[in-house]
C-alpha cells in the first residue's frame, strides 16, 4: 500500500512517515504543493494524507485541482484548522476524512486503515454493510435478510452512503448527487427524505442507522 504524505512540518512528517513505514506501508513524503503535484503525476497512491497550510499554497486548492482532473485517490486531511467551515469545505471538495491537529499517531493509523478498507471494496454491484444489503443491478434492498421497499430517491440516497460507509457526507454533496446542482440545500427536503429512509431502515434494523452531524450532514453508522 502506497501513501503520499504532504506535510511541511518536518518533525510531524517524520513521525507520520515512521509510524506508517513501521506498519509496512510504503511512504513518499513531500513538503510543498509543487512536490505533491509531481509525486501524484509520477506514481499511483492508495491514499494521500494532506496538510492544508503548505509553504507554497493551500492544500484545499491542491485537492480541488486533483478532483477536477480526475484523481480519485482517498484523501485524509490533516490540519490545525478545525473550524466547521473548513471541515465542510474539505469534505465538499472530495476529501474522505479529516483529522485535526494535534492528533495521536494511533488515531491516524486507525483512520488510514479505515480509508484503505473502504476503498478496496467499492465498485461492487451488491453493497453490504451494517446488516443492509443493496443490489444495484436489481434495485432491491434488504435489511437483515428482509426485503424493504424504497422509492427511487430513497434507494439513490442509501446507495451514496453505502458506497463509503462511515464517511460523513455533507448536505451539499448529498444534494448534488440526488437533486442535481441547483437544489437549495437550506430547504428541509433533504431532511424529509433522510427521515423517511431512516424510519424504513430503523424499523427493521432496530437500531440507529444514520448519525446527524449538526451543521454538516449525515453519516452511515
Ligand atoms: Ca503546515
Amino acid at each position: 500500500m502506497k501513501i503520499l504524505v504532504v506535510e511541511d512540518q518536518a518533525r510531524l512528517a517524520q513521525l507520520v512517515k515512521q509510524g506508517l513505514t513501521e506498519r509496512s506501508y510504503t511512504v513518499t513524503a513531500v513538503r510543498t504543493c509543487a512536490a505533491a503535484r509531481d509525486a501524484l503525476c509520477e506514481d499511483n497512491f492508495d491514499l494521500i494524507i494532506l496538510d492544508l497550510g503548505l509553504p507554497d499554497g493551500d492544500g484545499l486548492d491542491l485537492l480541488r485541482e486533483w478532483r477536477k482532473s480526475g484523481f480519485n485517490e482517498p484523501v485524509l486531511i490533516l490540519s490545525a484548522r478545525d473550524a466547521v467551515q473548513d471541515r465542510i469545505k474539505g469534505l465538499d471538495l472530495g476529501a474522505d476524512d479529516y483529522l485535526s491537529k494535534p492528533f495521536s499517531l494511533e488515531e491516524l493509523l486507525a483512520r488510514v486503515r479505515s480509508q484503505l478498507r473502504r476503498y478496496s471494496d467499492v465498485k461492487e454491484t451488491v453493497l453490504e454493510s451494517r446488516g443492509i444489503k443493496l443490489d444495484l443491478l436489481h434495485h432491491t434492498a434488504h435489511v437483515q435478510g428482509q426485503q424493504i421497499e424504497l422509492t427511487r430517491r430513497e434507494f439513490a440516497l442509501l446507495e451514496i452512503f453505502m458506497q463509503t460507509p462511515g464517511r460523513i457526507l455533507t448536505r451539499t454533496f448529498i444534494s448534488e448527487k440526488i437533486w442535481a446542482s441547483h437544489f437549495d440545500v437550506d430547504t428541509n427536503l433533504l431532511d424529509v427524505y433522510m427521515s423517511r429512509l431512516r424510519t424504513k431502515l430503523e424499523t427493521t434494523l432496530g437500531k440507529p442507522v444514520f448519525k446527524t452531524v449538526r451543521g454538516v450532514g449525515y453519516q452511515l453508522l
